[in-house]
């Protein structure tokens, strides 16, 4: 028998069998990653408020028996979440009310968010959506109509981002329509897609994404999601040497998160591997304050220390830009 261990994820299995086996439950998670047996009471109480999930592609970088590992960190429910906390809130950039149509919030100059998807390939438990009502924003058929014509009817909007959700859970036939819609209307010139699914399940880069992205006449942007260097195996590498070979925009986000990434050597090696990879470090988040996501928070001084000691030791280039979100702001806070 195959065991999740002795599989060759790569060449065995497409993205959307890794999707649907991701793993969900305490049982699985410390099973696999030998873990200590007295989680589990405290993994289920946490994911009554967000549920697990990790697929085996990613679950596989994560060294086992390492209840610290920086990867493990970022996908472990822990009953510290449900604790509440001054400040933490469930809707900290009060996007519910900057949703005009189905599935799109538009709250900066030039371009709005589209959401094809609620799914993720991956939970992060620090994720600033994590009680957002994706039931109200899955948009069917007839509500897209209603989110496209929105679009054609605000010239001021030229670019398009895919966001969610993770909007590569769909699939390449519908982004395809999708990106065929977008193209027929004129003032958009740019679509970007942010996503961790590169990061998380590698394989989903295959030759189907790559066609309509590269056959599309609109400039495509990849923004991927990567918060620690040890997220970089040879298979994230590849995938993401091959979004840039095909000639598309490829960017990197990460959030600033205590015990995974908060030291410079971390950070810093980050950015290289990104390079490495073809890949620009974009934009380093401070953590938006979601209830739940308490514990990974960097106070700014700390940040702004951390960014100051990347700027002085790397290449510009290197060095993503520190931002907030805040509520209410037309763009993010550069910090
Ligand atoms: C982050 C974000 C964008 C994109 O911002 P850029 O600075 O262009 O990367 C757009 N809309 C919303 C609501 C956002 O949160
Ligand atoms: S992939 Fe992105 S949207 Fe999905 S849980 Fe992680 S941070 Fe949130």
């Amino acid at each position: 028998m195959n065991t999740p261990d002795t599989i060759a994820f790569s060449e065995t299995k497409s993205w959307q069998q890794q999707l649907s086996e991701a793993i969900s439950s305490s049982e699985e998670l410390i099973t696999y990653l030998q873990l200590p047996r007295n989680l589990k009471a405290d993994i289920d109480q946490a994911i009554g408020s967000f549920a697990l999930r990790a697929p085996y592609a990613y679950l596989q970088r994560i060294k086992k028996g390492d209840i610290n590992d920086p990867l493990l960190k970022q996908i472990l429910p822990i009953s510290r979440e449900l604790v509440e906390q001054p400040g933490f809130t469930a809707d900290p950039l009060e996007e519910q009310q900057a949703n005009p149509a189905p599935g799109i919030i538009h709250k900066y100059p030039g371009r709005v968010l589209l959401m094809p998807t609620s799914a993720c390939a991956i939970n992060c438990r620090y994720c600033f959506r994590r009680h957002f009502p994706y039931e109200e924003n899955t948009p069917s058929r007839q509500q897209w109509q209603q989110s496209l014509d929105y679009l054609r009817h605000d010239s001021s909007i030229h670019e398009v981002i895919l966001s969610g959700g993770d909007p590569l859970a769909s699939s390449d036939k519908q982004l395809a329509w999708l990106s065929q819609q977008l193209s027929d209307i004129p003032h958009i010139k740019e679509l970007r897609i942010h996503s961790r699914f590169p990061i998380v399940i590698p394989d989903r880069i295959n030759d189907e994404f790559l066609a309509w992205t590269t056959a599309t006449r609109l400039n495509v942007v990849v923004v991927v999601h990567c918060n620690h260097p040890q997220e970089i195996d040879e298979d994230v590498l590849n995938c993401l040497r091959r979004i840039q070979k095909n000639g598309l925009i490829l960017l990197n986000q990460a959030v600033l998160l205590r015990d995974v990434n908060n030291k410079l050597k971390t950070l810093s090696d980050l950015s290289q591997r990104l390079v490495e990879a073809g890949c620009i470090p974009y934009y380093l988040h401070l953590l938006d304050k979601v209830q739940g996501a308490q514990h990974f928070d960097i106070d700014e001084a700390e940040a702004i220390g951390l960014h100051r000691a990347m700027a002085q030791s790397m290449p510009g280039y290197m060095v993503p830009r520190l931002v907030k979100e805040q509520a209410g702001k037309s763009s993010k806070t550069i910090i």
